[in-house]
């Protein structure tokens, strides 16, 4: 089929009314007046997208993070159509479709340990919601009702919801809603710090020491108040902010030491990126929960989950069995198309060996991305599995604007790249080959000189 032949035209776009549409994450002003045609994509093959014009976007961040098979492997696209076929809707509430309990099984095989308790949600901000209540819930069915208090970090990310605002630190994403914030959060110093550790390959040798930092707010608030420690173990949104050697191990430590569970939110890290099924076996660190989402299923269909450790869902399990044990869920909580699309996933992980092949591909990321230092205003280069940033020095008084400008630039390059403020991330398919990854960071050399 010539897709070029069967795609819209730009004239359909340029008569295209931008304004009914509030657009997430986005500057919506900028974008309605400047109407970037290169901006409206109607097609996704392979790593690739197509824009309205016709133009081939490299996909640099696999979509936001999430298409990590690259997209529309045939292998997904024929499971939920079949899916579509069967059943288009199951209720999640008091049934289930057989697939849905063999996905749980499925993921349940791949975790750590005896993570083994998994719960559906439609996204990563639901599933970070549903892990702090977890959380809670847990500690009061233990009779330990004091333990409410969640500790995130500066400069987290965890979704949108309020309890993921709540323990999230990156500060834009809390400030107009404060009043709303779940009462009695805090907040762990973050661990990106460009005089101790700025172009560090991998995993940084300085700050494991952050993490004693919990034993502060131990000591301020008492561990009788303090649920949960919730962190990225990679931290994708703020820009690729990699854990200092020992960390996570030290907080995990400091956890157990005072009977806080330690929840790794592992949106991005989870399933393959890392070079393991979970940043949880990447970095030898277990937690008591990990949430989940993207790439599960490729983010084909919007999924995501909580992770349990037996004990927490045992926990659950008492009291008669007339009473629902945890009161939450939704609507579309393992929606079919979602599960069909994850048990493809999942094939397609083991068969063709995703995680052991992001680690191959990482080892490349790091040498093609640590030979962009000395390019204009680059002050940190930073990689962990799959993934890489680039951080730039804001244009004086305007943070955030040369990271839009290298954007902008990278788009002409046919790059599609992901900016947050003046960071650049990078984080492309498993089916990356190597001349696609020298192109992508060539685009993005002359990208950061042309915004110079
Ligand atoms: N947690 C982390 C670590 C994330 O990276 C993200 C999304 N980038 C979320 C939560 C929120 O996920 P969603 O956008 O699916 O709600």
């Amino acid at each position: 089929m010539n897709l070029a032949a069967s795609l819209p035209m730009p004239d359909a776009a340029t008569d295209l009314n931008l304004d009914p549409y509030w657009m997430p994450f986005t500057h919506n002003r900028y974008f309605k007046r400047t109407r970037p045609l290169d901006r409206l994509m109607v097609a996704a093959d392979g790593a690739y997208y197509t824009t309205v014009e016709g133009q081939r976007l490299f996909d640099c961040l696999s979509g936001l993070w999430c298409s990590s098979l690259g997209h529309r492997d045939p292998r997904i696209v024929e499971a939920v159509k079949a899916q579509l076929d069967r059943a288009d809707y199951v209720p999640a509430f008091q049934v289930a479709s057989p697939d849905t309990f063999r996905l749980a099984e499925r993921i349940a095989e791949v975790t750590p340990e005896n993570l083994n308790r998994v719960f559906f949600t439609n996204s990563g901000s639901e599933a970070v919601d549903t892990a702090l209540k977890i959380a809670i819930g847990y500690h009061r069915l233990r009779g330990e009702a004091s333990r409410t208090r969640l500790i995130g970090r500066e400069k987290g990310y965890h979704g949108v919801g309020l309890g993921g605002i709540t323990v999230g630190g990156m500060v834009a994403n809390r400030k107009m809603f404060a009043p709303l914030m779940v009462q009695g959060a805090d907040h762990l110093p973050h661990t990106h710090n460009l005089k101790e550790m700025a172009f560090s390959r991998g995993q940084p040798q300085w700050g494991a020491h952050l993490a004693d930092d919990l034993e502060r707010l131990v000591a301020l608030h008492d561990a009788s108040t303090i649920a949960a420690v919730i962190v990225e173990p990679m931290q994708g949104s703020v820009g690729v902010v990699v854990p200092p050697l020992g960390y996570l191990q030290r907080l995990r430590e400091i956890c157990t030491r005072h009977g806080i569970l330690l929840i790794f939110d592992e949106v991005i890290c989870g399933f393959g990126r890392m070079g393991d099924w979970f940043g949880a076996q990447a970095f030898g660190v277990t937690p008591d929960l990990i949430t989940f989402a993207k790439c599960v299923n490729n983010g084909t269909v919007p999924m995501g989950g909580v992770i349990a450790r037996q004990e927490i869902y045992d926990t659950f399990m008492q009291g008669p069995e007339y009473m629902v044990e945890l009161f939450h869920g939704y609507t579309y909580s393992a929606h079919p198309l979602a599960v069909a699309a994850a048990n493809a996933t999942l094939d397609i992980l083991h068969a063709d060996e995703v995680p052991r092949r992001f680690g191959e591909l990482a080892v490349k990321i790091e040498d093609a991305a640590h030979s962009l230092r000395g390019e204009p205003n680059v002050i940190d280069i930073r990689n962990c599995g799959a993934a890489a940033a680039i951080e730039m020095a804001p244009i004086p008084g305007q943070v955030g604007a040369r990271g839009l400008k290298v954007f902008e630039e990278g788009l002409k390059r046919g790059m599609l790249l992901r900016f947050t403020g003046d960071t650049i991330a990078m984080a492309p398919p498993v089916i990356t080959t190597q001349a696609e990854l020298d192109r992508m960071f060539e685009a993005v050399r002359a990208s950061i000189h042309a915004a110079a």
